[in-house]
């Protein structure tokens, strides 16, 4: 997608204001609230049609929680969830099923966990199609051998159970599972990671083929720098449930200016080339603290190498620095 169709506000199909999720944490004989797990804390990004949004960070910032409280798998705490034109962070789980549950898919890291073990293949893809009642029973099987052809398998495999097929092949079944009911958004969390490299790049390319082929629309939240550099046209940076960069992949990536990207970025192998030179490595001390315990202020103050005395009394603010291109510090 080039810049000049980034531009077009109309373009929207996916707009999520503050969103927040936070779990209980309950103690004592009554299961009383005593705090909560802030997994989201206050996101804000828009996803244009057509384009692919990745989300990284590190393991625990929160991201596979936003990625499945975007589909309503998790009640968001508040917040909205903007699905073409409509907050679907607010409706009801009928209206939800009745008109938008179809349009959203998610595409998990674990296909095996998410694939019943009983069912052949056609049973797999069909299920969906008669949960929603879509379709007869012969448009059924003309989608079910398109479904299996987009995916690259041989039609006979139909009758195969997912314990037959290898991994990779697995991670095929399930997106072309996420495509049985022609949607428009897919959800993808991490869904390569548990692949050998090879079989990685088969998928990345597969998905990218089918939303040249669909119009797809992808949000792929990775913890894996280099793939989501290879598939999105647009990134966000979480840390500790908060958006702390988004911006173009180009920016993001040849000029990160949130400090936690940056340390981010230099960890980044770089091809040696003439006359670039290689970033020079930002360790971050300590760990990421709890979601349960988040620092006062800035998330990041105990870790940032820049943080200064305003860092840990004041939350900065998440603003558009120039077009397209957010930051959450107070740095700018
Ligand atoms: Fe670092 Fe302060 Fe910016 Fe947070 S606000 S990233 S602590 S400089």
């Amino acid at each position: 997608m080039n810049e000049q169709a980034y531009k077009k506000e109309s373009d929207y199909i996916l707009e999520v204001k503050d969103l927040k999720k936070h779990f209980p944490i309950k103690a004592g004989f009554l299961q009383r609230t005593v705090g909560s797990i802030k997994a989201v804390d206050g996101l804000s990004f828009t996803v244009k049609r057509g384009e692919t949004i990745g989300i990284v960070g590190e393991s625990g910032c929160g991201k596979s929680t936003a990625g499945r409280t975007l589909i309503r798998l998790y009640e968001p705490t508040s917040g909205e969830i903007i699905f073409k034109g409509r907050n679907i962070a607010k409706m009801s789980e009928g209206e939800l099923r009745r008109s938008v549950r179809k349009d959203i898919q998610m595409v998990f890291q674990d296909p095996y966990a998410s694939l019943n073990p009983r069912k052949t293949l056609k049973a797999i893809l069909t299920e969906p199609m008669i949960t929603h009642s879509l379709y007869g029973q012969k448009e059924r099987m003309e989608k079910l051998n398109e479904l299996v052809e987009k995916v690259g398998f041989n039609p006979l495999f139909v009758n195969r159970y997912p314990h037959e097929f290898s991994g990779g092949q697995r991670q095929r079944i399930g997106i072309a599972r996420a495509l049985a009911l022609n949607p428009d958004l897919i959800i993808a969390d991490e869904p390569v990671s548990a692949l050998d490299v090879s079989i990685q790049a088969q998928i990345i390319n597969l998905m990218e083929d089918l939303q040249e082929d669909l119009g797809l629309t992808y949000v792929f939240i990775s913890h894996d720098l280099s793939v989501v550099r290879h598939i999105s046209d647009r990134v966000g940076v979480m840390y500790l449930g908060k958006m702390m960069e988004f911006a173009s992949k180009k920016d993001l990536y040849e000029d990160p200016l949130h400090p936690y990207t940056q340390a981010l970025m230099s960890a980044v192998p770089v091809p040696k080339k003439k006359g670039v030179q290689a970033r020079e490595r930002i360790i971050l001390k300590g760990d990421l603290p709890s979601p349960a315990n988040p620092p006062q202020g800035c998330v990041f103050h105990t870790r940032c190498p820049a943080a200064t005395e305003i860092c840990s009394q004041m939350v900065p603010e998440y603003k558009e620095l120039k077009k397209d291109h957010f930051v959450a510090c107070h740095l700018y």
